[in-house]
Parts: C-alpha cells; structure tokens; sequence
C-alpha cells in the first residue's frame, strides 16, 4: 500500500485517537515526523486498559506501528509504558528489537501519558506553547489507537473499544465492548455495582467527566467507567457549580502559589501560573483579561485542583472559565510575550511529580485500588447507541434509516468529503431502531 491508500483506508476504518479527545488518525498520519511515540504511559489511577489492549493485541500493535513508520517515515519509534507495567516491556522484547524500537518506561506518577511530558522526556524536547508534538518532528498516538491502525489495514473497522470497569464494582476487570454497549451492561458484566448511589466517573478519576446514566454508551474514546459512591469526595468536587468553586475561590485563595509550583505545565517551562489566575476572581475587564492569560496553556490535569491546594479550592475550573474568556475575546500571548515567558523546565520538575500512590490516598481511591484483568466476554448486547459526534471534527451523517437490517463492521454514518471527520461503524448486527443527530440505536438479532 502507498502512503494515500494508508491513509484513506485508516480514514475508511473510523480510526481516532482511542485514548483522547477522538482526533481523526489518518490526518495525523499525513505528517512526516522523525519519531514515533507509542502511549501506553497509561497515568489515570485504576485503569488498565492500555496495558490490557497492548497484551491482548500484540500483533495487531506492532503491525499497526511498523504501518506508521513507513508512512510518517520516522526513524525512530519509542514505546513508553509505566514503571508498574515494566514486565510489558520484557514480554514485548523480542518483536521490539527485531524492529528496531525502543522502550521507555516512566515512573509511576501523574501525569505522565501527557504528550508534551513524554515528548520532552523521550528527546528532550519542548513542544512550543499551545502547540502539536509534529512542531518538534515527532507524533505521539495511544497505544490503542496503534492497534486499531494495525486492524485497520487488515481490513477490520473500528468497532470495539477496551475499557477498565472499576472502582465500587464487585469484580473490576478490564475488556473490549462493542461500541455503544451501555454502561449499565459494562457493570452487569463487573457483578454489578457495590453501592446504592453510583456516580460513573467515564475515562479518568482526573480528567474524566461524570454521569449519572448507565443507560450511556460507550464510545470511541471511553477508557474506563469507575464507579463511585455520589458522596465520595471526588464526586462532591466534580460536581461542584461554578456559583460555589468561584464564591469559595473569590473568598479563600490566600495566594500561597502551591497551585503554581506542582502544576505539571509550569515546572516544564510553560507560562501558566493558576494562583495568578485565581487573582483575576477580584478583577473586571482588561485587568481580568490579562491575567487570564495565565491559564492559556493549562492542559486541565487537575493537580491543582485535587493534589496541591491545602485550601481544596478549584484552581483548574477557574483556569476552564479563563480559557473560555480568552475565547470569547479572542485574546491570547504574543510571539514576544512567549519568547520572554516559556523557559526550560524546572530544575526540580522530577522531585515535583506526583506519584500516583500520592493520588490514591489524597483522593480516596485506596478502597478501590484493585486489579482488573482482562476477562473476554461473549458480547452481545441487546442493543447498542452508536455516538456519532465523539471524533474531532463534523459529525457523522447517517447512510441509514430507521428499520434498514445493517451488519457489523458496516459503515452506517460518514463525513462530508474533505471534512474532518471519519466514518462510523455498527458494532454488531440487527436492526436500526432510531437515529437523532448524535447517535444511531440498532438492536441485535
Ligand atoms: S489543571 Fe492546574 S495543574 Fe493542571 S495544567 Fe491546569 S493549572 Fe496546571
Ligand atoms: S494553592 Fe489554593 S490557596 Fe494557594 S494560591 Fe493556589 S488556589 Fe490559592
């Protein structure tokens, strides 16, 4: 296959980043870059299903890598995984140095699958300010999204999704659904919730949103759903209404900067700086949106937020609504700004990373620290909610009516031609139920 034909058949498959915001793989393929990063630095506390898919689908990820290397034309690929995952890097060993990768393994702190935190460890580089691993010549995919190409070129559309069911379940495992499956499945298949109240914490106990509906379905980009009691603390923090974060903030923030000095972007040498940030809630107009600029560049990892305030204030939601501000009036640094402002990293970044076992306590996750190993299923879901607007880019547009009999792994909705976007797959076979703007239902036979 040429390089065109790679990237009309990984577009084809509905491949997208599977461990983020869902970015459209082919479009990241078209670049040519010198080094390749595989992601399996999986960072969020209890998940395993980057660790899980790299077991499970060896083959497929070593295919899908060496795909990628002959189209990006990179010299160079870095497998990077978890201290805690090192034995991978043993099991993977032979296949790795016959194609000539390497490996990189990162201690076990948060948050180390950030791309900007691995792009610098592996080469030392710094991915300027608000900028793309591409702007210092390398691409940085999850290892997940690797198989999927690997799949892909073998003719398989992406049609399932790995994921970790964790947290207040009564047996946690980590497996690949059908996507669209509904939590409410997932957690039937994990013996079921352990407390009467769940909140779903979906991908990620520090980036992951929160929903209340096991009738949800899992989409292109769930990694995980942890179940949690709704009065955890984490729950209370991440429902918390911007009237209370802003009222607290406004009045509690004592400016002692602890915010600023484990910010994760900071110590690497970026000009945020939320304790400045958390000023701007006593400021209006121009003042405010100067020191908005602050959070410009925040990545929203929460550390902030969860791990460094003795406050518990919500610095990282303060940045959010600064983000958004700076949006709003289309403001943001100047190249000469940012040349005075982005340094090299902090000399003492590394003693300033937080070790996921930090987070565990702090965070109340101690009583759900098991291990969910990857338990195949036999899965047939009575009926799935295929997301058609979880991939970067225009949504997809149904190629089906209500009624109309579809297959699994056939193309049921698709982008305009020359959008961003990719098509969207039925994940197993039966009959189309409903369709709306963001999902299409089928029901299996
Ligand atoms: S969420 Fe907080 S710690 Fe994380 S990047 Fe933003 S300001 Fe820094
Ligand atoms: S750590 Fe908390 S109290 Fe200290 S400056 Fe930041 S938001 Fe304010």
């Amino acid at each position: 296959m040429n390089n065109q034909e790679v990237l009309r058949t990984v577009r084809e498959a509905g491949v997208v980043g599977a461990g983020g915001a869902g970015f459209p793989t082919y479009k990241k393929l078209e670049a040519q870059v010198s080094h390749i990063i595989a992601n399996g630095a999986e960072c969020e506390p209890l998940l395993q299903k980057d660790r899980e898919s790299m077991r499970q689908d060896r083959e497929a990820f070593f295919h899908g890598l060496s795909v990628m290397q002959e189209t990006s034309g990179a010299r160079q690929v870095t497998i990077a995984i978890k201290r805690k995952n090192e034995d991978l890097a043993d099991w993977m060993r032979s296949e790795a140095q016959e194609a000539g990768y390497e490996f990189f393994i990162y201690e076990d702190v948060y948050p180390a699958g950030d791309e900007y935190v691995l792009v610098y460890e592996i080469t030392g580089r710094q991915i300027p300010p608000g900028g793309l691993p591409l702007h210092v010549d390398c691409v940085v995919d999850n290892v997940e999204t690797i198989i999927n190409v690997g799949k892909a070129i073998r003719g398989t559309p992406v049609t399932h999704k790995y994921l970790t069911v964790t947290g207040a379940v009564r047996e946690p495992l980590t497996t690949v659904v059908p996507i669209g499956t509904r939590f409410e499945d997932c957690l039937r298949a994990a013996g079921g919730c352990t407390v009467d109240d769940p909140t779903y914490l979906v991908s990620g106990v520090m980036m992951g949103g929160v929903s209340r509906d096991a009738c949800d379905p899992v989409t292109k980009t769930t990694a995980g759903i942890i179940v949690l009691p709704s009065d955890h603390y984490l729950v209370r923090r991440k429902t918390a209404s911007r009237e209370t974060y802003t009222r607290i903030g406004h009045g509690q923030c004592d400016q002692c900067s602890l915010c600023t000095e484990l910010c994760p972007r900071y110590i690497l040498g970026y000009p945020i700086e939320p304790h400045r940030v958390m000023r701007t809630l006593l400021m209006t107009g121009e003042a405010k949106a100067r020191g908005s600029l602050w959070a410009q560049y925040c990545c929203e990892c929460n550390i902030c937020s969860y791990i460094a305030c003795p406050e518990s204030l919500d610095p990282k939601n303060i940045c959010v609504d600064a983000k958004a501000l700076l949006r709003q009036n289309q403001l943001g640094r100047t190249p000469a700004e940012l040349e005075q402002l982005f340094r090299p990293p902090h000399p003492a970044r590394h003693g300033r990373e937080v070790p996921i076992k930090t987070l565990y306590r702090r965070l109340g996750l101690d009583p759900y620290d098991h291990k969910a190993p990857f338990a195949p299923r036999d899965w047939e879901p009575r009926e799935v909610s295929i997301p058609l607007n979880t991939h970067v880019g225009q949504p997809g547009r149904p190629l089906v009516s209500v009624g109309d009999a579809v297959t699994a792994g056939m193309k049921i909705a698709d982008v305009d031609p020359g959008k961003l976007g990719c098509p969207v797959h039925a994940s197993v076979s039966g009959r189309v139920t409903a369709i709306s703007a963001t999902r299409i239902d089928i029901t299996s036979n």
